[in-house]
């Protein structure tokens, strides 16, 4: 893990006058697992859409990789291309799920990708669906698919929004794995979104706690739930926070 992905400084958002996200100072890793857990509300996926580029902050600005965004300037579609996003429920196209996988290539106008397709619909278990029809797949093959479609695209940073909520514990024990080793083979940044504390624990390096749009803690996985510093963070770690 060498230098930063990202720099977050003095970043805030809000909808309609109300403001739900404001954060001082988030540092990503160049190479991290963070996982970024809070209740419903907290703001979570409205960082990841930050970090992203979807929607600029409202204030504030974001050190991407090196370079300094939030004058309101558009990012570059060079550095938009280097973080992809998987969401809670795929959309796929209606063609099948090779074609699903190489889209993205596509689009980017690269020629000769039959080789990265198959190494990636390999990579999440799914070679033998190849040909199927994407929209007839269950919610894990999809999700799968999904992942397939990003890691073919070979991001510096992957987002993850609650990527595995609603799937049965086979198909999250698959996907954790290929998160893993995605992070571990290829040093992919990835930042995971999840309420389940569980997950996070599984699979991240450090942990950050939202809890209404502000970072309330962040720190290394096994102190973030063995020994929180906050209070909130406690109750949150153990399931004690109502929400
Ligand atoms: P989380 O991902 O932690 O559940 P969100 O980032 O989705 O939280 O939402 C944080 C708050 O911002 C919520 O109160 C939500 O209703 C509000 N919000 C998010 N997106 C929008 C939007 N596009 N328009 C209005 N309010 C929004």
């Amino acid at each position: 893990m060498d230098g930063l992905a990202y720099q977050i400084r003095n970043v805030s958002k809000s909808y309609n006058g109300r403001r739900v996200l404001a954060v001082d100072q988030l540092e990503i890793h160049r190479g991290e697992i963070l996982a970024l857990v809070g209740p419903s509300g907290a703001g979570k996926s409205t960082l990841l859409r930050l970090l992203n580029f979807v929607e600029p902050p409202a204030e504030g600005e974001i050190v991407f990789f090196g370079a300094t965004l939030g004058d309101g300037a558009p990012v570059s579609l060079e550095l938009r291309r280097r973080v992809t996003t998987v969401f809670q429920r795929p959309i796929l196209l209606s063609r099948n799920v090779w074609a699903n996988v190489a889209y993205g290539l596509q689009l980017r106008g690269k020629k000769e990708y039959h080789r990265q397709v198959d190494a990636a619909l390999e990579r999440v278990g799914l070679s033998h669906l190849a040909k199927e029809k994407a929209r007839t797949l269950s919610g894990g093959e999809a999700q799968r698919v999904a992942l397939a479609r990003a890691i073919v695209l070979q991001p510096d940073v992957l987002l993850l929004d609650e990527p595995t909520a609603n799937l049965d514990p086979y198909n999250v024990g698959l996907i954790e794995d290929i998160v893993r080793t995605l992070n571990s083979e290829r040093g992919t940044t990835i930042v995971l979104v999840t309420h389940n504390v569980f997950q996070a624990r599984r699979l991240a390096h450090r942990v950050g706690l939202l809890l209404d749009g502000q970072m309330v803690e962040i720190a290394a996985a096994e102190p973030f739930f063995s020994a929180p510093r906050d209070p909130r963070t406690a109750a949150f770690a153990k399931g004690e926070m109502v929400y």
